[in-house]
């Protein structure tokens, strides 16, 4: 008999997620099916927002109890239980695991081979990714395709428009009323030499508040004046690594034109682009090749760039290097690691690991899509859904012949209305279930050599360079005591000493 303990957790963001009980019912079918005992079972209950991952119980119960853990595997129905963020996933599994758990989601299948499960996982987390651009089983290219089509994909609109959905249920974009003319003075404005906070202090003052419902700050100010949209162009897929899917395959990113939705006239908006980027702004902190992308093996920091060290060492010009400035400073170690070196080391392996997996694109094709079909089959599964609907049926015959009895009318009439709303709420969820399954589709080998060709090319790309970098990288951490560089993308890892 293996033993085992169960993780179940309910996210009420997603319409297809399944109930903590659903859950923990399938595991324990799995358990008894494959010989496993179960131990202990942790949940957590109804956690709105991967903003409040670390606010759970359950997980930090079952964190605790790992290093003296009387179980063997964990189960899981499937593996965005431990996290959304693909991130937070990845440390989670990896701290499982190292405790000596094995994690075991009784809806995903892994491969055995521990490459393509590596591979596997890393699309999974994808997916899995809370990304703000749209409800999250949305694919990619499914929101891509219907940018090019006109439609808005975004979560929110931007200040000054808002989002209304046709009657055939597509989503565009129209110029609010109320916002649109603030929206175009904030550009007069900063283009007469107001500055961004005094803006910010103007909208607040007047009562407006940004796309989040937030007051304004410098910062939303400098968002919206730099926006392509304003004068009429969407620029989709430009966004930064935080707000993306960290596999999303997609570098190419979509300019579509609006000229319908002009607020801003190109002459003012360029205007606007010239103060912002004068002098007198705001110059934004370089992003540098391996920025936010190297760890500390010893305390899991990012690692820190020193432009070239001492002052002596500036005049020698010995060029910047590496170093953890948490490590430096707890007087651990402040040993350095020579940018050049790590650089080209990095780059060599990447781009042996894409020549690896180009020339072998149709297998990596066919494993991906088979990761993609079976999940698809998992999202058109509505099965739970027409249960409930068909129980609430019933409840509502019940109650129909209750009051045709004529007991307690008031009160029956009141639950019935409430079961009505509860069932029209359901109807529309399965609508969306489905609909949502079809938007998953699969990958051409093609597809995915363009994809690791784009890799490519944008790895010598100053502007992409180190978005590419933390999206396919899964591990990369530097032993600074030993020199030593553990680096991992797609599923092959490699240990580099220098
Ligand atoms: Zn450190």
């Amino acid at each position: 008999m293996k033993l085992a303990a169960i993780y179940a957790r309910y996210s009420s963001e997603r319409q297809s997620d399944k109930s903590n009980e659903d859950q923990i019912a399938e595991a324990e079918v799995f358990c008894k099916q494959n010989n496993f005992n179960i131990v202990k079972v942790y949940q957590d209950k109804e956690i709105t927002g991967w903003s409040d991952e670390s606010k759970r119980p359950g997980l930090n119960e079952l964190l605790k109890d790992l290093p003296a853990h009387d179980f063997e595997y964990l189960i899981l129905w499937k593996l965005n239980r431990l996290a959304r963020d693909s991130l937070l996933q990845k440390q989670l599994k990896r701290r499982i695991r190292d405790s000596g758990v094995e994690i075991i989601s009784i809806s995903q299948q892994l491969p055995k081979d521990r490459r393509a499960r590596m591979l596997f996982e890393t699309f999974t987390e994808f997916q899995d990714e809370d990304y703000s651009w749209s409800l999250a089983e949305d694919s990619m290219r499914g929101m891509m395709a219907a940018v090019r089509r006109g439609e808005f994909a975004g979560k929110d609109a931007p200040f000054g428009y808002k989002a209304v959905y046709s009657k055939k249920g597509k989503r565009t974009l129209v110029i609010d009323e109320r916002t649109g003319p603030v929206a175009r003075e904030m550009f007069e404005r900063f283009s007469k030499g107001e500055t961004a906070a005094s803006i910010a202090r103007w909208l607040n003052r007047s009562g407006h508040r940004s796309t989040h419902n937030n007051p304004f700050t410098s910062d939303s100010v400098y968002r919206i004046l730099k926006n392509e949209f304003y004068k009429g162009v969407l620029v989709f897929n430009n966004s930064t690594l935080s707000k993306r899917g960290r596999m999303n395959p997609y570098y190419e990113v979509l300019r579509v034109d609006h000229s319908e939705l002009i607020l801003v006239c190109p002459e003012l908006w360029e205007a606007v682009q010239k103060k912002r980027t004068s002098s007198r702004g705001r110059r934004p902190r370089r992003t540098y090749f391996l920025s936010k992308a190297v760890v500390c093996s010893h305390c899991g920091r990012f690692l820190t760039r020193r432009a070239s060290g001492k002052k002596k060492d500036r005049k020698k010009q010995s060029g910047a290097s590496w170093y953890c400035q948490n490590c430096t400073s707890n007087g651990y170690s402040s040993k350095t690691v020579g940018e050049k070196k790590l650089e080209s080391a990095v780059k060599s392996f990447l781009r042996s690991v894409i020549e690896a997996f180009l020339q072998n694109a149709e297998d990596f094709t066919k494993k991906l899509n088979l990761a993609l079909e079976r999940k698809k089959i998992e999202a058109s599964n509505t099965s739970t859904l027409e249960q409930s609907l068909a129980s609430l049926d019933e409840r509502i015959d019940n109650i129909l012949s209750a009051i045709e009895q004529g007991q307690g009318i008031a009160t029956l009439t009141r639950r019935l209305s409430d079961l009505e709303q509860q069932k029209v709420k359901l109807a529309q969820k399965i609508k969306q279930t489905k609909a949502a399954a079809k938007t998953i589709m699969m990958f051409t080998p093609d597809e995915i050599r363009s994809s690791l060709e784009l890799y490519e090319k944008y790895l010598n790309d100053p502007e992409q360079q180190n978005k590419l970098l933390r999206s396919i990288l899964s591990k990369c951490e530097m032993d600074l005591q030993t020199k030593t560089l553990t680096i991992c993308a797609f599923g092959i890892c490699e240990k580099i000493s220098f």
